[in-house]
């Protein structure tokens, strides 16, 4: 259209420049000699020049336009390279994108999956669209059970629930609710849950994490709290809480209020160390901040209301009383303890005389008792041995005369008279131990042991026994003649008090002890029944009649004191149908 505008222009421009020759009659002055073509000739170059020039300039401005074209398209080419290469980009970053996006959802729903706390979301028309492993848990069932059912199909019953009602109201006020729930499970166990319910456009979405532990710890703390406050305020002894720093009295119990006169708003507005009096004040406020754990903070004196001082004990140890360091302390008023405590000192420095006294009195009648039993012994022996010597005589001469009855009546006054010398002799035996002077001397054991073996020996063999003494038997101080009569005794009561079924062993040996030396004088007889183990070493003291096993009754009685005047012990153990064992203990400043 363009090239055609200026076809016709330069058609124009020249018919234009033909007519102005013709007007101004250059072309006949130009071609005079040339004819009336001449004019023809000059239209016809005119216009082919004009052509040229169009065609020319057609060219030029193809060219022209061609180069815009290519340099448009060029620039177009560049930019749409640009943009697809941009794009080719874009659609990179959206490929990586949605892997990274899908990477991320995979590890979302795998975090989702592991967590501890439940999550679930449920759609409007109830069903389970989505739960984790936790949810299948605390619901004691697997997520396929779940996972596509309505909340009343899974969990029959929870549509008159609390929880129902409350998730109900999320989802159509699309508001979003913080609870605790308590679940029953079919088989009636209970279990406790924190839940929060979110409205999400599928529904709701609800974070569980059950609580049924911490409500258990919650309510044994309650219950142990409750106790121990109980405790506190019922304890019959006096009980009372202070600041560990400040010292402040933070409670009382009743009993503390009713001993010590305060009101509780009083005693609340006091420090502990207004109880003490002033003495007391500074000792016990450096102790009282020095105490921890459990201790016993010793004797003290406690001021009540009304001025009187009481002795008391406290035991204290710390705790946590509203959320500060404090200690509890238990205390005892042991004012009547300490004052009893001082009568009794008084008694007994009292009985301590009255027994010093009643000891020489019984001492001194003992002497007495000794004395008049030796006399007696002593003036009995003489007409006794009158009676011995005629009832012999009377036997030994008119025995032929006398009949059955009257011989026997004569064996009888015999055998009496030998026996009440056998007791007298016993008696005045006993009597004179501790009238003479003792003879304190060190003595081998082991000679006097020799001489025991020597008297014994026939009798020993007569009954087929054994008596073996050992040979370490150490060497005391002692009187010769009393620790003769000691291992006299025993050995002759080991003799009598055999067993008939086995032959006897007698065994004397010796330890050395701490506190001196143990002697140990055994048997394999019938043995003593235990409540007789003190008692046979009581005067006239016998477990058998005359007719089973003769005695006095005055020979371990005689041991005692014989052992005691020595300053030693003597006691015994025994096995009934086994046999018995005397010890006797001679103190270490008896060793030589
Ligand atoms: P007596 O032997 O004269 O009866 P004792 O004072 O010597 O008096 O003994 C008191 C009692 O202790 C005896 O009657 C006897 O029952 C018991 N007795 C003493 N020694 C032994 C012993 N070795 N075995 C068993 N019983 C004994």
């Amino acid at each position: 259209m363009k090239n055609i505008i200026v076809i016709i222009c330069i058609s124009v421009l020249c018919m234009f420049i033909y007519i102005l020759l013709l007007y101004t009659q250059t072309i006949d002055a130009l071609l005079l000699s040339k004819g009336d073509f001449a004019y023809v000739w000059v239209a016809f170059l005119l216009f082919v020049i004009s052509y040229i020039v169009v065609i020319w300039v057609i060219i030029k401005n193809k060219q022209k336009n061609d180069r815009e074209i290519e340099a448009r398209v060029t620039a177009r080419t560049n930019e749409l390279n640009l943009l697809n290469e941009n794009l080719r980009l874009e659609l990179e970053e959206q490929k990586l994108a949605q892997a990274a996006f899908h990477q991320s959802e995979e590890q979302y729903r795998l975090t989702l999956d592991n967590m501890l706390e439940g999550c679930q979301i449920i759609s409007h028309d109830w069903r389970y669209l989505y739960v984790n492993k936790a949810v299948a848990k605390h619901g004691r069932k697997s997520k396929n059970e779940i996972l596509g059912r309505t909340m009343s199909e899974v969990f029959p019953g929870i549509e008159h629930s609390n929880v129902y009602a409350i998730i109900e109201r999320c989802m159509k006020e699309k508001t979003n609710e913080h609870m605790l729930n308590e679940f029953e499970y079919e088989n009636g166990s209970k279990a406790w849950f924190e839940l929060s319910i979110q409205t999400v456009p599928e529904g709701v979405f609800i974070l569980s994490y059950e609580i049924t532990e911490r409500k258990m710890i919650e309510a044994a703390l309650r219950e142990s709290e409750e106790r121990y406050r109980f405790l506190f305020e019922h304890n019959p002894a006096p009980m009372l809480i202070y600041a560990s720093q400040s010292l402040h009295i933070l409670a009382v119990n009743e009993a503390f209020l009713k001993s010590y006169g305060y009101s509780e708003d009083e005693i609340l507005a006091m420090f502990l160390f207004d109880l003490y009096p002033p003495d007391e004040k500074q000792p016990i406020s450096d102790l009282a901040h020095n105490l921890q754990g459990h201790a016993y903070a010793g004797e003290w004196h406690h001021i009540k209301k009304d001025g009187s001082i009481i002795n008391i004990i406290a035991i204290s140890h710390d705790l946590v009383y509203k959320e500060q360091k404090a200690r509890i302390a238990v205390i005892t008023d042991i004012t009547a303890r300490i004052k009893a405590e001082e009568e009794i000192q008084q008694l007994n420095s009292t009985l301590e005389d009255r027994v010093a006294e009643r000891t020489d009195q019984l001492v001194a009648i003992n002497k007495e008792l000794e004395s008049f039993s030796y006399s007696i012994s002593h003036d009995l022996r003489a007409p006794l041995r009158a009676i011995f010597g005629f009832s012999q005589i009377l036997a030994r001469r008119h025995r032929a005369s006398l009949n059955e009855e009257g011989q026997q009546y004569m064996d009888f006054i015999v055998e009496a008279s030998k026996r009440m010398e056998q007791l007298i002799n016993d008696l005045l035996n006993y009597s004179r131990l501790g009238r003479k002077s003792l003879d304190l001397k060190p003595i081998a054991l082991a000679s006097i042991m020799k001489n025991i073996q020597v008297d014994f020996k026939q009798k020993i063999e007569e009954i087929d026994g054994n008596l073996l003494i050992d040979n370490d038997l150490p060497e005391i101080l002692g009187d010769e003649t009393l620790l003769r009569q000691i291992f006299t005794n025993l050995v002759e009561n080991a003799i009598t008090y055999r067993r008939t079924d086995v032959p006897l062993v007698i065994h004397i040996s010796n330890e050395h002890v701490t506190d001196g030396y143990l002697l140990r004088i055994a048997d394999n007889g019938i043995g003593i029944s235990h409540e007789y183990w003190e008692k046979i070493f009581n005067i006239f003291q016998r477990l058998h009649n005359e007719e089973q096993y003769p005695g006095t009754g005055i020979g371990l009685a005689t041991v005692r004191k014989a052992v005691g005047l020595q300053n030693g012990t003597v006691w015994v153990e025994s096995v009934v149908g086994q046999g018995s064992t005397f010890f006797i203990n001679f103190p270490e400043k008896n060793k030589n």
